[in-house]
């Protein structure tokens, strides 16, 4: 039988809405049995970051030789820096049947929605969002110049929710990470995943 191939898992959202500190938390966890792929990133690297670990840190110059060879499944820039996925790590994972994780910003996931539709979709969404009648007229202290301000912000973050499978609402991190395992296994469980896998091996596969 043909080994079935991997699901790649895409985590993404607004900045700031704490991707990276959900990422860390749930590849701390006993148990998490999908990899996560390293970023390539053109920014310097922060105290404590380490080179093929946390990213693999790249010049501007190399960075764009890797979007020209076709080397990226997505890039992006974001505060003048270039970020991307390196192609090869996820079709290879993913050919060898593992999970891969990206935690990206969300142009990346728009570029990986429209080339590989199939892979799972995870927005992470900020609490202020679900708050959002309290936070717009609850107080009544705030300017009306705040207001417009938060209901701009809220706008454009239902937007960007619009390409996703899934929103968890990042409340609270282990609740967030409960629920995007919790994901991950329905993802699984999915007729259409599951019928592949039968279907093949039905024409002896
Ligand atoms: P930071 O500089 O704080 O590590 O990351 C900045 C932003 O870049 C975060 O939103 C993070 O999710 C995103 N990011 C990290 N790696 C990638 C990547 O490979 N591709 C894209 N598109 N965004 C990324």
């Amino acid at each position: 039988m043909r080994k079935q191939k991997g699901l790649l898992i895409v985590l993404s959202g607004p900045s700031g809405v704490g991707k990276g500190t959900v990422r860390k938390e749930l590849f701390s966890q006993a148990g998490t049995n999908y990899e996560y792929s390293i970023s390539m990133t053109t920014r310097a690297p922060r105290e404590g970051e380490v080179d093929g670990v946390d990213y693999f840190f790249k010049s501007r110059v190399e960075f764009e030789e890797l979007i020209e060879q076709g080397g990226l499944l997505e890039h992006a820039e974001f505060v003048g820096n270039y970020y991307g996925t390196p192609l090869a790590y996820v079709n290879e994972t993913l050919e060898a049947g593992r999970d891969v994780f990206l935690e990206i910003e969300v142009q990346g996931a728009a570029q990986i929605r429209e080339k590989l539709p199939e892979a799972l979709f995870i927005f992470l969404a900020p609490p202020s969002l679900s708050e959002l009648q309290n936070r717009l007229i609850g107080r009544g202290t705030e300017t009306e110049d705040i207001i417009q301000k938060r209901i701009a912000t809220a706008r454009e973050e239902l937007e960007m929710m619009s390409l996703y499978d899934y929103v968890v609402e990042n409340d609270e991190i282990q609740k967030a990470c409960d629920k995007i395992n919790a994901i991950i296994v329905a993802e699984h469980c999915r007729r259409e995943r599951v019928e592949k896998i039968y279907l093949s091996m039905l024409r002896g596969e």
